[in-house]
């Protein structure tokens, strides 16, 4: 759970200016970050890097292309094994869409 500061409004309660100075009400709200799941959220993405070396030591850090599908990602791995065939490591990075939710709409 996060708690931050929401606010927007002076004292008066009239809307302030970006450039206005002007003591400002905030309201401290509960936030609970989450993973999205709404429809219309962007697709988690997929991507794999080697972590093999060359024979001087050298890391290699090649990456695939980055797919919202996880199969198609993983189709890299095999086309870089064909070249390197002593690269035998990989890590598998995603990009997962999050949002924070307040507890109530302020
Ligand atoms: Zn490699």
């Amino acid at each position: 759970m996060i708690r931050a500061g929401f606010g927007g409004r002076s004292a008066g309660g009239s809307p302030v200016g970006v450039l206005q100075r002007s003591r400002q009400v905030f309201r401290f709200l509960n936030w609970t970050l989450q993973i999205d799941l709404e429809p219309d959220r962007p697709p988690r993405m997929h991507r794999y890097r080697c972590l093999g070396e060359s024979e001087d030591g050298t890391p290699c850090g090649a990456e695939g292309p980055e797919s919202g599908d996880f199969a198609t990602a993983q189709k890299w791995v095999a086309h870089h094994l064909r070249s390197e065939q002593d690269h035998r490591s990989y890590e598998h990075v995603t990009c997962t869409p999050w949002v924070v939710v307040p507890a109530e709409e302020p």
